[in-house]
């Protein structure tokens, strides 16, 4: 085996100044030099630990040998053969805690930067279409329904178009992409990446309904009797979660969701250009620690606004933010009020919010998550002024599939109940993966779901197994 090489190479990115002033993207990308670089550290381990700590199961030391050689196309099919979503995944994985965890290099902190290396062949592609078509299995004459088309739903249906099976996907919104469409923000990942990507799943012949919601026009039992042999649920957790304390209906008080969604999907940053209103506050209070809350104030800090603070109730140590984002949050001004909890919103005569009644809290015993369960601190009360505040304390699944499919079990915190393994729920010809079954999760673990998902469904189309679990 070669000798490690620790000097792993940062990314450049757009100065903290100017993009806190603009929603372009944060960070810009390797350059060859540094991607021939960061490639040639890879040790091509005997036993590649990687592909294990990949949910998808990418080949990643035969894609950064492919780079190695500098033969790109070769590397982009090496990503592609498990990945429809290499330019999304390589943006927002979560790396640090999947592949590039168990490179032998993290053990000196220094693990091969695989997220970066993958953005940067899944770009080279974008800008150099190839004529190569990937494979598509003979047709097998079974129709597959999706149902959303967020990371869950895209993989699963390219899953299944590859293997033969004749796929719709129905997207309650009128944009495909999920979250990564309403949630995420531009300069974290643009949408011109998500939707190139959106169009690589329909090219393998992948059909597309939007503003289809399944349980408004047809319900999943209605889909089953029309002649669909199996139906994905890949639906997400799209329904916010509220603090529950007195003046959260003020105005100026926003879930991360509503938020979220009017300024990336309705482009409330482009405004005028694009009418959607969003209040631009002076003092912004996000409450929560996840990406969620990152980026929405991230958002808030680019709409303009003068100060904005992450107020959590844990200490730094809990944030479960990608400690990137954090950085980059910290780096942009976002102030951060750790130990905190708001206990009430107050509000003026016209309804209008004007601040929040917090207590301090202390760290107790650790929890059922292991984390240390946070405390209120006796007699710490006092205000907090903001005119927005955004509630992202994480979301769970619009219970409409579960009201309206017959029989489908449903655990009670409203999620989908499937196996892991397989994805199967309890219903015959149904499977469900992604958010929707394990409540808010990363993009790489909801495409993991919808891939065993598609591999059970495949074996249940083709008879090789005929009860489901
Ligand atoms: C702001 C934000 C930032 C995040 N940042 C990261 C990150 O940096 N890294 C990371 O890995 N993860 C991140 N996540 C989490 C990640 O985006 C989700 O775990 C992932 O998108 C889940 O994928 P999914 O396909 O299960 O669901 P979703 O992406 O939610 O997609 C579900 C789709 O189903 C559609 N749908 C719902 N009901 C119906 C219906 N009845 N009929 C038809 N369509 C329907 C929805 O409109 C949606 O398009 C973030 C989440 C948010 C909200």
């Amino acid at each position: 085996m070669a000798k490690a090489n620790l000097d792993r190479k940062d990314m450049p990115r757009q100065s903290p100044e100017a993009r806190a002033k603009n929603f372009e993207e944060v960070a810009l990308g390797y350059t060859p030099d540094l991607t021939a670089f960061e490639a040639s550290r890879c040790l091509n381990c005997p036993k590649k630990y990687c592909i294990g700590g990949c949910p998808v199961g990418i080949d990643i030391p035969a894609f950064i040998m492919a780079l190695r050689e500098n033969d790109l196309p070769r590397a982009a099919r090496v990503l592609k053969e498990k990945n429809a979503l290499p330019g999304v995944c390589g943006r927002v994985c979560p790396q640090e805690t999947q592949c590039e965890a168990v490179c032998l290099l993290a053990k000196q902190k220094a693990p091969i930067a695989i997220g970066r290396l993958e953005r940067y062949v899944a770009d080279w592609e974008r800008d150099h279409p190839s004529s190569e078509k990937t494979v598509i299995a003979p047709p097998s004459g079974k129709k597959v329904a999706v149902v959303g088309s967020g990371p869950a739903g895209l993989t699963c249906a390219a899953e299944m178009a590859r293997l033969g099976h004749k796929v719709t996907m129905f997207e309650a919104l009128h944009v495909a992409g999920g979250v990564l469409m309403y949630g995420i923000p531009e300069f974290r990942l643009p949408k011109d990446i998500v939707q190139g990507e959106v169009e690589y799943v329909r090219s393998l012949g992948v059909e597309l309904e939007l503003n289809a919601v399944v349980g408004k026009i047809d319900n999943v039992d209605e889909l089953l009797s029309q002649g669909y042999d199996a139906v994905f649920l890949g639906t997400g957790a799209g329904l916010p979660l509220f603090l529950r304390v007195p003046g959260e209906n003020l105005s100026g008080v926003y879930s991360a969701n509503e938020f979220l969604t009017r300024v990336n999907l309705m482009k409330a940053y482009r405004f005028p250009e694009f009418d959607t209103p969003v209040k631009i506050g002076k003092k912004v209070a996000v409450i929560g620690g996840g990406n969620v809350a990152m980026d929405a104030a991230r958002c808030a800090l680019r709409l303009g606004a003068d100060e904005v603070s992450i107020v959590y109730r844990r200490s730094e140590v809990e944030l479960p933010a990608r400690r990137e984002e954090v950085e980059n949050a910290k780096e942009e001004g976002i102030k951060f009020r750790f130990l905190t909890n708001p206990t009430k919103f107050l509000g003026d005569a016209k309804h209008q919010l004007l601040g929040m009644e917090c207590i301090e809290m202390e760290l107790g015993e650790p929890d059922a998550s292991g984390r240390h369960r946070p405390i209120p601190k006796p007699d710490s009360a006092f205000t907090m002024d903001c005119d927005v505040a955004v509630v992202a304390l994480g979301t769970t699944p619009n219970p409409l599939i579960a009201q309206t499919t017959s029989g489908l079990h449903v655990s009670h915190h409203g999620t989908v109940v499937a196996s892991e393994a397989t994805g199967r729920t309890n219903k015959a010809g149904v499977w469900a993966g992604g958010d929707v079954v394990t409540g808010s999760a990363t993009v790489i673990s909801a495409m993991g779901a919808a891939k065993r998902a598609a591999a059970d469904m495949d074996r249940y189309l083709r008879g090789v197994e005929q009860t489901p679990a």
